[in-house]
């Protein structure tokens, strides 16, 4: 198939648009229209995974982080990035990163931790806000429902499990054509009185085009009026980290030696227990310590994450665990996960696991 038909669909599942401001996910090397039968999954896009795609006849590597994070000014080898990419290229190998999209949805990485933990009624721990807008449009009577369900199926009306939200009340609307106008009802140069639906509906940001290019299809009039407002909301589906809840609760070493295993850590940096039992826990795969007052403030037990720096740690305060467990150990399962996403739809598409461990961190014990 076509690589973009597998990057849409990624896209789909994780908009490019719900990446953060630093991150450099989406197609990095390659074009969108090349043949692809075979795609790489890793964590890394290092060289020696460049080097095992090469070899297994894999035509694109699918990675959570990119390989470039800032421009690039020479191609001469000098660093690995440079590396990677040119040697990439020489070897008509794609690289795609679906990196903080990933992070940002309800079935990312986060879930996937949570998962793995066994926490259950999760929900994201820190919403971001300003991704949802509101339409506002009116339309004849009789064509509503014709509109309606063009915006719903361009992703409009979507809240949390609820879709096909929209709230219409009827008035009365009024418009006097142009004598160049071609009114769909009235005559041109005398103003006319429609009865009109009123409807609302929320969608999200990053899909305006395609709703506006919905809307003006399968609206009848020959100006579509309509109105678009920013709101402040948070997005409940969309943002940083996730907190979750053990079903039983436990004592704090326990639950560390029970991370231990399933994140299959060397070791945990942690801070002094507060000798409560442990029932919520917040998590952050990567570099999470800026959630840690969001994870207080939600009443986590314990912070899940990784990057720690030694001051950062007296931020615990007593007041929560702070466990940094490896930023690689955190994210392993992304891996698995970006396989898994992809098999479901792309059912005869060949999938393969690195079988390179590319975590730069190695634990001398
Ligand atoms: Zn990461």
């Amino acid at each position: 198939m076509k690589l973009s038909q597998l990057t849409a669909y990624l896209e789909s599942l994780a908009p490019l648009a719900l990446q953060e401001d630093y991150d450099n996910s989406g197609l990095i090397v390659g074009q969108s229209n090349m043949e692809i039968s075979q795609a790489l999954i890793s964590l890394d896009c290092t060289e020696a995974v460049v080097d095992e795609a090469i070899a297994t006849g894999c035509q694109v590597i699918i990675s959570h982080h990119p390989i470039v994070f800032k421009g690039l000014k020479k191609f001469n080898s000098k660093t690995y990035v440079e590396r990677v990419v040119e040697k990439a290229i020489r070897n008509n190998v794609a690289i795609y990163a679906i990196h903080t999209n990933l992070d940002n949805i309800m079935t990312g990485v986060n879930a996937r931790i949570c998962e793995t933990l066994g926490l259950t009624n999760t929900r994201i721990l820190a919403p971001k806000q300003n991704l949802l807008k509101k339409l506002v449009t009116y339309v004849p009577v009789a064509q509503a429902e014709q509109v309606r369900k063009a915006l719903f199926h361009a992703g409009a009306g979507h809240i949390g499990e609820y879709s096909e939200s929209s709230f219409n009340v009827e008035g009365t609307g009024t418009f006097k054509g142009s004598e160049n106008s071609n009114p769909y009802v009235g005559e041109p140069g005398i103003r006319h009185h429609e009865e009109e639906m009123r409807i609302e509906t929320v969608y999200p940001a990053n899909l305006e085009s395609k709703i506006i290019m919905a809307l003006v299809l399968a609206h009848p009039y020959e100006e579509v009026a309509y109105d678009l407002y920013n709101l402040t909301n948070q997005h409940q589906q969309i943002g940083s980290g996730m907190i979750g809840e053990l079903e039983v609760p436990m004592d704090e070493a326990e639950f560390l030696g029970e991370v231990k295993a399933a994140m299959d850590c060397t070791v945990i940096r942690h801070t002094a227990f507060t000798g409560k039992r442990v029932k919520k826990v917040a998590v952050c795969g990567g570099s999470g310590g800026f959630l840690l007052k969001h994870a207080i403030a939600a009443g986590a037990d314990v912070f899940i994450t990784a990057d720690y720096k030694y001051h950062e740690f007296f931020d615990a305060e007593g007041k929560i665990v702070i466990a940094d467990i490896g930023h690689f150990e955190s994210e392993q399962f992304t891996q698995q996960l970006l396989c898994e996403i992809i098999q479901e739809k792309f059912v005869n598409f060949a999938i393969r696991l690195t079988k390179v461990n590319t975590n730069p961190v190695k634990y001398f014990i």
